[in-house]
């Protein structure tokens, strides 16, 4: 990664002051959902910012909400970091670690009487806390005594209040500019079981309160997250400011990843599979992590594609094709070639005689991969997009050359009943010196070498660019996603214990061994 930006400049000009020993930085995902692209490049930032100045980068588990996590998101999260080649310090951290601390800063802000217990409903707090052209109102709970305030707390943390009947807020400004600064809530009452402790706590501290506090008890020296917390740095500090902890954690934002056609909002996420437009979080459509190891996404093209998008604070979309690019890059070195047929045609050559027996290469430049041998019979499929066949006129002058073999030339064509094409005959050509100038050249499979298959093709799932920021995104799904065709291909494969081949011309594909095996494409050779 480039070096020159932001953040390393000022990790650059903290080591040269002398300010912090060691570098450390976190990646502090919530476990309800399993990570995606955009969690990548945050794990790519701060593990290879550790990395780089001989640091840590802590793995924590910001479990605060008893509602939304899942043991089975913190297992996958776990997998997926250690898959892009992370190595995670044997103390993975949870937020739910520091619950007692958090009790005993609230209880300090109480104190200072710069907490207090709020006794208004979750929609008065709203309304209360007014709107950026107007300012905020104190409400009425606001200047109960310290003592009342210590009472009320301890009676929220022993159960003595439903769910939202009481909560914890900082006392700051009910008029600052910052709507964050208007006495936000710090705790919250929720009777729910959590999956670490239990249920030795109902009351639960947010994000805001949480966050900063972990930071600073782990010494985390520069706290990285996305542009949208900007405005709650305010409030990180504020908190850090007004308890007693002797470290203070220092937040920086950059910019979120978006990428074009997709999204990765896992809310958004939750919604496309509750309304059964994809079936699963490992969907391969999806930008998550585990769809794209689904789809075929090798570490090393995410890791690269995170490598080329540096850090900024410039909020953008990156266009797909970008990732995809690495991808194929990346595949190209990896995966011997077959022949296969999407769009099969029925070819009888008429003038062979006996088959023509060819040796190629599995892989253009990689020895490793070795050779192959392929048959040249009487019957051949190719594939229907190879041939333009509009008017017959233009077919009878048709000449190709079949790769790694002959150049054959059209002879007849056969319809169905359906006007479909039954099959076409074509009679081998006379070697050429001057073909490889002339003629187009296609890929083929004999019937007798090849098996009949499922592929699977996909598009992308939406239609428009830029669908992050829309709420109607639903509009724009593209109902053409994902594509199935029946084909061919060399029967070879069914041994074979690659799992990725290129499929000469057509792209790049993944053996899922279903009872049949399908083949998935993972991506189109050149778009
Ligand atoms: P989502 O909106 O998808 O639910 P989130 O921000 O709520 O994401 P967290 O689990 O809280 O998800 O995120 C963990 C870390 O990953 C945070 O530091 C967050 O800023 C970062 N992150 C999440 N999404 C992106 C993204 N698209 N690009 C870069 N970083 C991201
Ligand atoms: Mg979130």
């Amino acid at each position: 990664m480039n070096k020159k930006n932001f953040i390393y400049k000022k990790i650059n000009k903290d080591i040269k002051n002398k300010k912090y020993k060691k570098i450390i930085t976190r990646f502090a995902p919530e476990p309800n959902g399993y990570l995606h692209i955009g969690h990548a490049k945050s794990i790519f930032i701060n593990f290879e910012i550790a990395k780089y100045y001989n640091g840590i980068c802590n793995l924590r588990f910001d479990d605060t909400n008893p509602s939304t996590i899942k043991k089975k998101y913190i297992k996958c999260i776990i997998k997926d970091i250690k898959w892009l080649g992370y190595k995670l310090n044997k103390n993975i951290k949870y937020t739910s670690n520091y619950f007692n601390k958090y009790y005993y800063y609230a209880l300090q802000l109480i104190k200072k009487n710069l907490a207090y217990v709020d006794e208004l409903s979750k929609k008065k707090i709203k309304k209360y806390r007014g709107t950026l052209l107007k300012k905020g109102k104190n409400s009425p709970f606001r200047n109960r005594s310290i003592k009342d305030n210590i009472i009320l707390f301890n009676k929220m943390k022993n159960k003595y209040f439903s769910e939202g009947e009481v909560c914890l807020r900082a006392k700051i400004n009910m008029s600052s500019k910052n709507i964050i600064l208007r006495d936000p809530v710090l705790y919250r009452i929720k009777y729910l079981s959590h999956i670490r402790t239990k249920n030795n706590w109902c009351i639960y501290p947010t994000y805001d309160f949480a966050h900063c506090i972990a930071d600073s008890i782990e010494k985390v020296t520069h706290s990285l997250c996305t542009l949208e917390f900007q405005n709650n740095k305010l409030l990180y500090n504020w908190i850090l400011n007004n308890i007693n902890i002797s470290h203070k954690s220092n937040q920086y934002e950059f910019s979120r990843l978006n990428i074009s056609n997709n999204l990765t909002s896992k809310r958004k996420i939750n919604i496309l599979i509750k309304k059964k437009i994809i079936k699963n979080w490992n969907d391969q459509r999806l930008m998550t992590l585990i769809a794209m190891k689904n789809r075929g996404y090798t570490k090393k093209s995410i890791l690269n594609f995170c490598k080329c998008l540096g850090i900024s604070k410039q909020e953008s979309v990156i266009n797909i094709n970008i990732i995809e690019n690495f991808l194929r890059k990346d595949l190209n070195k990896i995966s011997p070639r077959v022949m296969g047929i999407i769009n099969p045609i029925k070819i009888i050559l008429t003038n062979i005689k006996k088959k023509n027996i060819i040796y190629i290469k599995n892989h253009p430049y990689n020895k490793k991969f070795g050779k192959r041998k392929i048959n040249l019979y009487k019957k051949i499929y190719i594939d229907k997009n190879d041939l333009k066949i509009k008017k017959n006129k233009k077919l009878n002058k048709l000449k190709i050359k079949l790769k790694y073999s002959k150049i054959i030339k059209f002879k007849k064509i056969k319809f169905k009943k359906n006007k479909k094409i039954k099959y076409i005959k074509f009679s081998i050509l006379k070697q050429n010196k001057n073909y490889k100038k002339k003629y187009k050249i296609i890929h083929w499979i004999s019937k007798k070498d090849s098996i009949k298959i499922k592929f699977k093709l996909f598009n992308y799932l939406f239609k428009k660019n830029n669908i992050n920021k829309k709420k109607n995104f639903l509009k724009y799904i593209n109902k053409k996603s994902i594509i199935k065709k029946k084909g061919y291909i060399n029967k070879d494969i069914l041994n074979n214990k690659n799992k990725i081949f290129q499929l000469e011309r057509e792209g790049y594909f993944i053996k899922k061994n279903k009872k049949k095996i399908i083949l998935n494409q993972i991506i189109s050779l050149k778009k």
